[in-house]
């Protein structure tokens, strides 16, 4: 067994995919990425806000290049990462972060269809870029894959099943992959944010967001979107080698508390 000192802290070099890195926990992960020497494919549906994202580590003397990219389209989900490999000479790391939401009561007419999105955007979309990622992560010394869910997957808010379901879904595809991918080194382990302060939630009002934070959660507030990507970076670490097939809340103590 390798020495504990000799497992390495650094992603010096590392080659890192992050979905829906235009804004909220997908930039700030990209960020700290970036500022950990990773090279940073910042990729978004909203290609601008991609774009806007490296120009930013770019701006700090890291490296990054944007994609515009819908991770629920498979096409385009196998030519980006193929892109992305082939521009920094591999991948090493995927964060499935890009994400929706889509409240909606289960007899409301719109259901099906926040449903189909919801599915697809949130789950589905996360085997696809796992998959396209596979035959460059299998060339690597350090593979991570983390996947972004929710405390919606472990614990559920009214009118907001289709959600929870996909949430839910992306804890199982978690496990399921660490499993069959385990013998190959590598990790697949899943992060589930509480309330985070990010484009998802800002329209919440201050008040309502405090109210909600003082009642639910251990810390009292709202997390930073940098307080989940230090969690995701972290699970990223070569070091991080024996962890695989977790899901972590990074939550402010969100599930932990009854009262
Ligand atoms: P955000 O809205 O700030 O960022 C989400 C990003 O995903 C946006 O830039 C958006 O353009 C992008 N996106 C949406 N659909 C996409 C698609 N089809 N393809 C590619 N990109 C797409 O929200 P956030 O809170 O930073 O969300 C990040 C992840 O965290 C999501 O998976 C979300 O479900 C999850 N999450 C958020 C919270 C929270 O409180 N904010 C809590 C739990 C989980």
């Amino acid at each position: 067994m390798s020495q504990p000192a000799a497992l390495s802290r650094s992603l010096q070099g590392s080659i890192v995919h992050v979905t829906g890195a235009g804004s909220g926990m997908g930039r700030a992960t990209a960020e700290i990425f970036a500022a950990e020497g990773a090279h940073v494919a910042a990729t978004d549906f909203r290609g601008e806000t991609a774009e806007a994202t490296a120009e930013a580590i770019r701006a700090t003397g890291g490296s990054a290049r944007a994609w515009a990219l819908d991770v629920s389209d498979a096409d385009e989900v196998r030519r980006v990462t193929g892109e992305v490999a082939g521009h920094f000479g591999g991948l090493d790391i995927l964060v499935n972060n890009a994400g929706i939401s889509a409240f909606s009561p289960i007899d409301s007419n719109d259901y099906d269809a926040a449903w189909a999105k919801s599915l697809a955007v949130l789950l589905t979309a996360h085997q696809l870029t796992i998959r396209a990622a596979l035959p460059w992560l299998r060339k690597s010394k350090a593979p991570r894959i983390v996947n972004i869910a929710s405390t919606e997957a472990l614990g559920a808010t009214s009118r907001d099943s289709p959600y929870a379901a996909a949430k839910a879904g992306v804890t199982g595809l978690t496990r399921a992959l660490a499993v069959e991918l385990g013998k190959e080194g590598i990790t697949v382990n899943c992060i589930c944010p509480g309330p985070i302060l990010t484009g998802m939630t800002d329209r919440i009002p201050d008040a309502d967001r405090a109210t909600y934070a003082r009642r639910r959660t251990a810390l009292g507030r709202y997390g930073d979107p940098a307080e989940v990507g230090h969690m995701t970076v972290s699970l990223c670490l070569p070091a991080a080698s024996f962890i695989t097939g977790v899901t972590i809340p990074v939550d402010g103590g969100l599930m932990a508390r009854n009262a």
